[in-house]
């Protein structure tokens, strides 16, 4: 089938939320991916931080395959081993003491946040606790994710929110502080805003949000959904800020490609939030999402998948520093690990016209916020997939 007569098929029924590229991507393959006329793509994206091992690795997909051949859903009425399983290695991984998987980004947010107000309503008993969030933050589309994301055009066309959610500045601690009182049940922010503009927390920020949240017993939410699993250079970036959340959120490439994430707590929340009958949900945690999960964790440790990010990041910055010198309309580099973003000067270029560039010259990327575009690529990127990026990039940065 042609590629104009497949997106018209596609544009004809889907509902129009997103105004997509005009490719049709077929298959993967390592860190390439291939549309329907075979035209190969070094991908930056991997799906929007998801597909870390990147295409076709043969183990994960024989863990899917083998139990796809057993069952691949229940229900959480029973046990099954994928669950433990993957229930083990997250926590495991993680230090935090107790999981909950949903099937995405945005029901994770939605379970911290009900795990935090439940805390707060064990502790009183009364229901007016509020919520501080940031500013250019990202959560989710969902009504509780919507209602803590710092972007009041997402939000507005869909009041009223979920309600005590008030806002402060990302990396301003006084703007935080001020916003505290005896309601305040938890804080949530990205260690590394994403979808804002690639914004890592500073340390010293991090470091006083914590002993805040201690001095008053509020819960400090970190959402990981893409900074975590090992994108930062630590399985989780919090790690390198030497601190614990209360609460983390993961997805994205906790499943690399299958639709799976989860909330997770330390001991003192586990102990005093939800119990039978607080929540739920059909699909999240059945033995194939959890199959990939489980494969997922096997795999970062067996090759090292870390040591890979933490060897190939620091050239990709100095590589993207060296771009960002030799262009007059691009003002900043920035990112932890293989997070990445480089700031323009939109009066000069847009970032969405050099996305579209790079796709034509066989480079796939995404931008963030509205001045940046973002490098997200799979985990296992070599330094000369960093090279042969740099060039496409060069190239679709002069058209
Ligand atoms: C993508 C993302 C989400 C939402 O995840 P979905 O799976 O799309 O619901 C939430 N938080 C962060 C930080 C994200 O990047």
């Amino acid at each position: 089938m042609s590629t104009e007569k497949t997106i018209e098929r596609a544009e004809n029924h889907l509902l129009h939320t997103y105004n997509r590229y005009p490719v049709v991507f077929d298959h993967g393959e390592g860190v390439r991916l291939y549309d329907d006329n075979k035209k190969e793509y070094l991908d930056f994206c991997a799906g929007i931080a998801v597909y870390a091992l990147g295409y076709g690795n043969r183990r994960y997909e024989d863990a899917l395959k083998k139990q796809i051949e057993k069952v691949m859903h229940i229900s959480n009425y029973y046990y099954s081993e994928p669950l433990a399983d993957a229930a083990e290695a997250i926590t495991k991984a993680s230090g935090m003491e107790r999981v909950f998987f949903t099937n995405s980004g945005a029901e994770a947010v939605e379970g911290a946040i009900k795990a935090a107000r439940k805390y707060a309503f064990l502790k009183d008993g009364k229901c007016d606790h509020e919520i501080i969030a940031m500013e250019h933050s990202f959560h989710g589309r969902t009504f509780g994710a919507l209602s803590v994301t710092g972007n009041a055009h997402y939000r507005e066309p869909f009041e009223p929110m979920i309600g005590n959610v008030k806002f402060a500045k990302f990396n301003d601690f006084e703007s935080v502080e001020a916003l505290v009182n005896d309601r305040t049940c938890a804080i949530i922010m990205e260690t590394v805003q994403g979808e804002g503009g690639i914004y890592p927390a500073d340390p010293d920020f991090v470091a006083k949000i914590r002993k805040l949240c201690d001095e008053k017993d509020i819960l400090l939410i970190l959402d990981e959904i893409q900074c975590g699993m090992g994108r930062s250079g630590s399985m989780f970036a919090f790690m390198q800020y030497g601190i614990e959340p209360d609460i983390l959120t993961v997805a994205k490439a906790v499943g690399c490609g299958v639709p799976v994430g989860a909330f997770l707590m330390n001991g003192k929340v586990a102990k005093s939030s939800l119990v039978p009958g607080d929540h739920g949900t059909t699909y999240g945690g059945n033995p194939f999402a959890c199959a990939a999960v489980a494969e997922v964790f096997k795999i970062f440790e067996e090759d090292k998948i870390i040591d890979n990010v933490n060897s190939v990041a620091p050239y990709l910055e100095k590589k993207l520093k060296e771009v960002v010198s030799s262009h007059d309309f691009l003002i900043g580099e920035r990112g932890l690990g293989l997070m990445r973003g480089i700031v323009f000067d939109t009066s000069k270029k847009k970032p969405g016209d050099v996305v579209k560039a790079a796709l034509s010259n066989g480079l796939v990327l995404i931008t963030a916020g509205t001045d940046v575009v973002r490098f997200l690529p799979p985990l296992v990127i070599t330094k000369a997939d960093v090279d042969e990026m740099i060039e496409k990039l060069t190239m679709s940065l002069s058209e």
